[in-house]
């Protein structure tokens, strides 16, 4: 009844998916095809010297973690990444014996415990942090050494010990038993940049790094920059691993990036239309009457809200997708529902399948026309659908 292909549920958080036959009102379709498909080009743009890391933190930008990591890893990724330590426990819990890299910075005994458990791979930002790794891992005797990765702030002035600093920093770790080097990585802060000038000034300070670690006698372990942006944009910045997000999901990080590989959309975001009426010239829509009905217009109510991912600031300034028709969305957008302006289709029945993010037919809106609209990413549009509706894989 969803859609003429079948619906399955995938995976859960929002406790609607137990009851994913109760929740008809709204729902995220993911399409794991596309995602396979996605990875797949990635894959074709790499050298055999390098490895593709899938990045799926925040629940795979709102697409199910435990599903997207298992498609990736069959359709060529070698790695995962993720934020938090739960996050990564997640995964192993589902199963998955990938190895995965924390990004984020880690803090205490019980999180690096945690991670020496579930064998997980941490992120080590500081020679303060090294110093507790090591301290953690001697206090409960740890047996082999835990891989982690050396992060380097060339610019992007987030996690990372200073660019300069690097020889230390690595000489300090080595020397520390219970830790072994995995990798040496940085961040880029301007890959999605037409403007490349930046990201060679962090290139040639990350090559910088490495001549360091090179002078030591040491053999540079296995190196990574590239988030997506960097990835489409310049070979020279593959090295080892690329740490990629954005693109898995079939979305360009950039606009002067879209002629690389040909990449496809792996979310779509559908609700119903749940009541049908016709509202008189002069009447107010939704609260605040942000919006008067000019004249007569048939309005339909859909059941889908802010509370569910559609940012309240594209109130009267977006539109759906109706029998593959662009549809005006008007009034302000409710926590649950919103309205839309259907005179251009008078015969409407309650019941049908509303596309807010998708395809119908030749039409199409993508989270990148909302994020232009709002002024953000199309990271955080996609982000934003993590939490609330059931999420369905196409099949
Ligand atoms: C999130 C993240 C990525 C992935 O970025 P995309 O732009 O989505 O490809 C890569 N590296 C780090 C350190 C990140 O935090």
């Amino acid at each position: 009844m969803l859609s003429s292909k079948q619906i399955t549920p995938v995976a859960s958080g929002s406790g609607c998916d137990t009851y994913a036959w109760l929740c008809q009102r709204a729902w995220v379709e993911i399409d794991l095809a596309a995602l396979s498909h996605n990875v797949r080009q990635l894959v074709s743009l790499l050298s055999s010297q390098t490895q593709l890391m899938a990045v799926v933190k925040a629940d795979a930008y709102g697409h199910g973690a435990v599903s997207v990591a298992k498609t990736a890893l069959e359709s060529g990724a070698s790695w995962l990444g993720v934020a938090t330590v739960p996050e990564g426990i997640q995964l192993r819990e589902a199963g998955i014996k990938a190895p995965i890299l924390i990004l984020g910075a880690i803090q205490t005994p019980e999180q690096i415990q945690a991670i020496a458990q579930w064998k997980l791979q941490p992120t080590l930002c500081s020679p303060k942090q090294a110093l507790v790794f090591s301290n953690t891992l001697e206090a409960i005797q740890h047996s082999s050494p835990l891989p982690v990765h050396i992060k380097l702030d060339t610019g992007m002035s987030r996690l990372g010990t200073n660019w300069q600093q690097t020889g230390e920093f690595v000489r300090l770790v080595k020397s520390l038993p219970h830790l072994s080097i995995a990798s040496v990585y940085s961040h880029l802060a301007t890959a999605d940049d037409p403007d490349t000038t930046v990201m060679k000034e962090q290139h040639r300070r990350f090559e910088e790094a490495i001549a360091q670690i090179k002078a030591m006698g040491i053999e540079p372990p296995c190196l990574h920059l590239a988030n997506s942006a960097a990835t489409l944009a310049d070979s020279s910045l593959h090295y080892n691993i690329v740490r990629v997000g954005l693109a898995v999901y079939g979305l360009y990080p950039s606009e002067h990036l879209q002629n690389t590989i040909n990449l496809q959309p792996v979310l779509q975001v559908k609700a119903r239309v749940t009541q049908v009426k016709t509202i008189s010239a002069g009447t107010g829509i939704s609260y605040g009457h942000q919006f008067i009905a000019p004249h007569e217009l048939r309005i339909a109510v859909v059941g889908i809200g802010y509370a569910d991912g559609v940012p309240r600031h594209l109130s009267n300034n977006m539109q759906v997708l109706i029998r593959g028709q662009r549809i005006p969305q008007i009034g302000t957008i409710t926590m649950d529902q919103l309205m839309v302006d259907v005179s251009t289709i008078p015969d409407i029945q309650e019941g049908e399948v509303v596309t807010l993010l998708g395809q119908q037919g030749k039409e199409k809106i993508s989270a990148n026309d909302w994020a232009k609209k709002l002024d953000t990413i199309s990271w955080e549009i996609l982000c934003g659908f993590k939490h609330r509706l059931p999420r369905v894989s196409m099949t």
